[in-house]
C-alpha cells in the first residue's frame, strides 16, 4: 500500500507537494493504513485548468463513444467489486457484504450513464409557425466538481462523477479525507476503461480544498453530500459565486410502525436499519413510531438490538463495524449522555462496547431509548451511530404530525398490512422519499435521490434524470428555411409567420 495516496491530475498520479498531511487510519485498530496531503492551491488551480482544457475536447467526443467508456467502466467495476469492497472496508470498518454493497449501489449508476444519448435526448415541435420547426439540445455545461462525505467511498462518488462526464463534462472529485483510498481505487479503474487524460481529477484535502473549489471561477457546477451545516455553506457559497449547486445532507429518518403490521418484520428491518453499517447512513431509521398498541412491542426490540454486535469486517459474525473516527463515537457517547440527562429511558446502552481483540477500534453497542420527546438533543440532531430512539403516538395522523414537524425530509418508512394507511401515509407525507414495508428506501438510478427540506439544498437531485439536467443545459433553436424568394421589407415583430 501507498505510503502516500497521490492525487490525480491531468491523466496522471502525482505526488502532492504539500506537507500538509492526515493519516488515513483503520477504525477497528488505529493502524495507519496511508497517509492523505491536502492538495495545495496550485494543485488545486491545475487541476481545474486540466479539466478546463479538456473540455473542449471531451464535449465533441461522440455520445456513444462516452457512453462506451461507461460500458467498460462498470464491467471493470464488477470484476474488481470484492477488492474495491477489501479496500473500503479496511478504511471504513464496514462488513465486506456491506461494502460489497457500497461498490453495488454505485455500479448501478455507471450501468445507468451507458445510457446516456437517450438520458441527454431533447425535444421537438414541428410547425410552430408556418413551416418554422423548434427543438432542444441538451449540452454539457463545463467543469463540475464533486465533494463527498466518508459514509459510502464508493456510491457517492460514482453517483457524480460518470454521469457528468457521460454528459460530456470534465470532473474533479474531493473525496473525503477519512477513506480516500477507495475512490482512488475507482480512479484507477476508470483509467483503465480508457478514460482520456483530464476527464477526471482528483484532489485530496479537507475543508480548505472545499473552498477553494466554491469560488474557484472556472468551475459551473458542485455536487455535495455531508453533514448539514457544511452542505448549507457549500450551497451558500457555491451560489454566491454563481455556480449550480446540489447538496444532499444529513436527516433524522422516522419509521411509523402501525398495530396491524407484521410483528417480526418490523422487529428485524428495525434492528437492521438502525444499526447497519453503526448507523453511518444517512438513510439509517433513528426514530420508530408506534402508533396505538404497537409500543408493546418495544421490549422485543430491545431484546432483538440486544442480541447483534460490532465487529471487524472480515469476520461473517459482526453484524456492524466500528465508527470511521475516535471524535465520532465520542460525538455519539456524549448524545447517549444527553439523552439520560434529559430524561430519556435509556433501554439498552452501547456506550461501553468492547470487541476481543481490538481493544482500540471505535465501538459503539446498539442503544435504544424510549419516552423521547421531540425537544430532547438526541431528537433534534442527527446522532449518526447505532441509536435508535422510540416515539409514540396513539394515530397515524399524529404519526405523519410529528415527521412533519422535524425539519429534515430525507427517508422515511411506514410498516402497515393496510393500504388505506400506507396510501395517505405516502400522500401526506412531507419527506422526499417514502418507503411501505421497506425501511431504507433509496431509488435505483433511474430515479432520483429525492431528499426534501433540511436534507437537501438546490432544484436537481442526485442522479437519474434530474442529474442530468443538473450538469446539463438545453439549448433550444427555431428553425426556419427558405426555398422561395424573400418577402419585400424587414420583419419588425417578434411574431413568428
Ligand atoms: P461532512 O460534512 O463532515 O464532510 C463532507 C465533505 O465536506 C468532506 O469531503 C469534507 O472534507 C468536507 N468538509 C467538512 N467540513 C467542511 C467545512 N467546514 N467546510 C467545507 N468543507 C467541509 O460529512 P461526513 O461526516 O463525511 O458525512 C456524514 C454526513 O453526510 C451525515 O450528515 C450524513 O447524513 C450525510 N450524508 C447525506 C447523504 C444524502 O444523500 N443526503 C448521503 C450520505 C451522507
Amino acid at each position: 500500500m501507498a505510503d502516500r495516496l497521490p492525487l490525480f491530475i491531468g491523466g496522471k498520479f502525482i505526488d502532492s507537494e504539500s506537507n500538509e498531511t492526515l493519516a488515513v487510519t483503520n477504525p477497528a485498530t488505529q493502524e495507519t493504513l496511508t497517509e492523505l496531503p491536502f492538495a495545495t492551491q496550485a494543485e488545486i488551480d491545475r487541476a481545474v485548468a486540466s479539466a478546463k482544457d479538456t473540455f473542449s475536447t471531451w464535449r465533441e467526443t461522440p455520445t456513444p463513444e462516452r457512453a462506451r467508456l461507461m460500458l467498460r467502466y462498470q464491467d471493470l467495476l464488477k470484476q474488481h467489486q470484492n477488492d474495491i469492497a477489501r479496500t473500503l472496508s479496511q478504511e471504513t470498518g464496514k462488513t465486506f457484504a456491506d461494502a460489497q454493497g457500497d461498490v453495488w449501489r454505485g455500479i448501478e449508476v455507471v450501468e445507468h450513464a451507458c445510457n446516456i444519448a437517450s438520458l441527454m435526448m431533447g425535444e421537438t415541435v414541428e410547425n410552430v409557425a408556418g413551416r418554422i420547426d423548434s427543438y432542444s439540445y441538451t449540452q454539457p455545461i463545463g467543469v463540475c466538481a464533486g465533494i463527498t462525505p466518508f459514509n459510502f467511498p464508493a456510491m457517492i462518488p460514482l453517483w457524480m462523477f460518470p454521469l457528468a462526464i457521460a454528459c460530456g463534462n470534465t470532473f474533479v472529485l474531493k473525496p473525503s479525507e477519512q477513506d480516500p483510498m477507495t475512490p482512488n481505487r475507482l480512479t484507477e479503474l476508470f483509467v483503465e476503461a480508457g478514460a482520456p487524460e483530464g476527464v477526471l481529477q482528483v484532489i485530496h484535502g479537507g475543508k480548505d480544498q472545499v473552498n477553494a473549489l466554491l469560488t474557484h471561477p472556472d468551475i459551473r457546477a458542485i455536487s455535495f453530500v455531508g453533514s448539514v451545516p457544511v452542505a448549507q455553506h457549500v450551497y451558500r457559497t457555491g451560489t454566491q459565486h454563481l455556480k449550480r449547486v446540489q447538496a444532499m445532507a444529513g436527516a433524522k429518518n422516522h419509521m411509523v410502525v402501525m398495530p396491524d403490521a407484521n410483528k417480526d418484520q418490523v422487529i428485524n428491518n428495525l434492528v437492521g436499519s438502525s444499526c447497519g453499517a453503526a448507523g453511518q447512513r444517512c438513510m439509517a431509521i433513528s426514530v420508530a413510531v408506534f402508533v396505538g398498541e404497537a409500543a408493546g412491542w418495544i421490549p422485543e426490540v430491545r431484546e432483538a438490538m440486544a442480541a447483534v454486535s460490532p465487529g471487524p469486517w472480515d469476520d461473517e459474525q459482526s453484524a456492524y463495524g466500528p465508527q470511521i473516527t475516535p471524535e465520532a463515537k465520542e460525538r455519539i457517547l456524549g448524545f447517549i449522555a444527553a439523552g439520560k440527562k434529559e430524561g430519556a429511558d435509556c433501554l439498552l446502552d452501547g456506550s461501553d462496547c468492547t470487541v476481543e481483540g481490538y481493544p482500540d477500534g471505535n465501538w459503539v453497542g446498539p442503544t435504544l431509548f424510549s419516552n423521547v420527546s421531540t425537544d430532547m438533543s438526541i431528537y433534534q440532531e442527527e446522532i449518526f451511530g447505532p441509536v435508535l430512539l422510540c416515539a409514540e403516538t396513539p394515530d397515524l395522523d399524529s404519526a405523519i404530525g410529528l415527521i412533519n414537524d422535524n425539519p429534515y425530509g430525507n427517508g422515511t418508512s411506514i410498516f402497515t398490512s393496510s393500504g388505506g394507511a400506507a396510501r395517505k401515509f405516502q400522500h401526506e407525507i412531507d419527506v422526499g422519499q417514502v418507503g411501505i414495508n421497506i425501511p431504507i428506501p433509496v431509488p435505483l438510478p433511474f430515479f432520483s435521490f429525492t431528499g426534501w427540506r433540511q436534507s437537501f439544498f438546490g432544484d436537481q437531485h442526485a442522479y437519474g434524470k434530474q442529474a442530468v439536467k443538473f450538469y446539463t443545459e438545453t439549448k433550444t433553436v427555431t428553425a426556419r428555411w427558405f426555398d422561395d424568394v424573400a418577402p419585400a421589407g424587414p420583419n419588425m415583430t417578434i411574431k413568428l409567420s
